[in-house]
């Protein structure tokens, strides 16, 4: 029954252009998952009767509240599919305590050589994978602090590693596939600074489900003191997020964290790491924009906004959440609305995405479009629906290319500024949606009409985001 709605959830993430609200006769069948996760991650206590909740202070609404807080969701009290949606989704089993981002120093390790052992490993990836995970997973934490970490074998060490599944005598029985995929205990003696890893789980060392380096960076986060984040981007946030591991750097507000329970590295430069895009940041500059079967796409470096018409707010999501080997950081991307598919360039390369799927053969070079080896990366590209064509933005000039015929236009490159009267500066994103051109260039956007030739409006660059 769990797979099933989990099926069911992906399917309608997967197919619909975006998910449709599930009705309230629905929802009610969720109200037992929730009151679950409710105990389990904020601390709910036992609920008197269905007919008691109507009187005084609600405790199931006062958790949920505090849940949808901590994940950034309208804060109503009441389920609703967002909430459902993200209470489906596998994440860790600790749980979520919101405003503080690790113990007090008081109960961090009071040292800063801590030792680990590996108990058992798992049976789905060689011994030599799963210890270079474990030791690169260490090494995260290593890296932005004064601690080191040794492994040892046949001793209690600080910080014990095993691979279990189901109950395992600790008060918090593992759940199956999926779900819960890890938990691990804050500094202390015994139990304290263990790590247990969900047998019933499948562990990988690629971009797959899961993979185990970034379960363990994230769950060694609270071997040493730290708990959850409520930054979306940050490796502490309690939901899985598919990112390609071999691109992994810790986010700042990571090392921020853990840099206040134990300093910084003796590392004469200090290592800084990705933070995470806030929507309503006058100063956000997208790498590219474009539409997606009627929504609109914002890249900028890990992640994207997709917003849906008919949503006010856009949902931040990480690129590899949707396409996990396309590359972070791309320069430009248009979608090519006869074909339905969406094409993303980074540097002389571009990728072909078809719904969620990347077409195979892609990466290819940008020179099969016929652009000369003197262009090395494209800036912004657009296709105009009502012309055919698609223009790509390189530095202060532009191509034409033909959809039809599959060429360059002949003639091309020439100036933006001659055929785009107003349109000055570095463009960094640029977008054709309902008959009118967006350029985004620094923190504005210009909309333009291609027939006229004239700057429609000026807006702040963030203003599709619900600014
Ligand atoms: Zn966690
Ligand atoms: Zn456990």
């Amino acid at each position: 029954m769990k797979s099933l709605l989990l099926m069911l959830l992906l399917c309608v993430a997967v197919t619909a252009a975006f998910p449709t609200p599930k009705q309230d006769s629905d929802l009610n069948k969720y109200e037992e998952l929730a009151e679950n996760y409710l105990k389990r991650f904020y601390n709910l206590g036992p609920l008197v009767s269905r007919i008691g909740r109507k009187k005084g202070p609600n405790p199931f609404a006062e958790k949920l509240k505090e849940m949808q807080t901590f994940f950034g969701l309208n804060v109503t009290g009441t389920l609703d599919a967002k909430t459902v949606e993200v209470m489906e989704k596998p994440r860790c089993g600790v749980y979520d305590v919101g405003q503080f981002s690790s113990v007090p120093k008081s109960s961090a390790w009071q040292k800063i050589h801590l030792t680990y052992r590996i108990l058992n490993f798992t049976p789905d990836l060689p011994q030599a994978d799963v210890e270079r995970a474990i030791a690169r997973a260490f090494k995260v934490w290593s890296d932005v602090t004064p601690l080191t970490f040794t492994r040892i074998y046949n001793e209690v060490s600080d910080i014990e590693i095993t691979f279990t599944a189901g109950d395992h005598r600790d008060n918090s029985p593992f759940d199956g596939p999926n779900g819960i995929l890890a938990h691990a205990f804050y500094p202390g003696n015994a139990i304290g600074g263990d790590a247990h890893f969900d047998e019933d789980e499948t562990w990988t060392k690629t971009s797959q489900l899961y993979n185990l380096f970034l379960v363990a960076a994230h769950e060694f986060g609270h071997s040493l003191g730290l708990s959850h984040s409520e930054d979306p981007g940050a490796l502490m946030y309690p939901i899985y997020s598919s990112t390609d591991p071999n691109q992994f750097h810790l986010p700042q507000d990571d090392i921020n964290a853990i840099q206040s329970l134990y300093g910084k590295s003796s590392n004469p430069i200090q290592p800084t790491g990705p933070s995470t895009p806030s929507r309503c940041d006058p100063n956000v500059v997208f790498d590219a924009v474009t539409t997606l079967r009627g929504e609109m796409f914002f890249f900028i470096n890990r992640f994207l906004w997709r917003k849906h018409p008919q949503a006010y707010e856009a949902e931040l999501i990480f690129i590899q959440g949707f396409w996990p080997s396309l590359p972070n950081n791309v320069n430009a991307a248009y979608e090519n609305p006869l074909t339905e598919k969406v094409l993303v360039f980074k540097g002389s390369k571009y990728w072909v995405l078809n719904g969620f799927d990347i077409v195979q053969g892609y990466p290819r070079y940008i020179y099969k479009l016929g652009f000369p080896k003197t262009v090395k990366k494209i800036d912004a590209a657009l296709h105009v629906e009502h012309l055919g064509k698609t223009y790509f933005f390189v530095a202060d000039q532009y191509w034409s290319y033909d959809e039809n015929k599959q060429t360059m236009d002949q003639g091309f490159p020439r100036l933006i500024k001659t055929d785009f009267p107003g349109i000055n500066g570095k463009i960094s994103a640029a977008v054709y949606y309902r008959g009118r051109l967006y350029f985004f260039i620094g923190r504005l956007q210009f909309e333009y009409n291609i027939d006229t030739k004239k700057i429609v409006r000026v807006l702040r660059s963030n203003s599709w985001l619900g600014c």
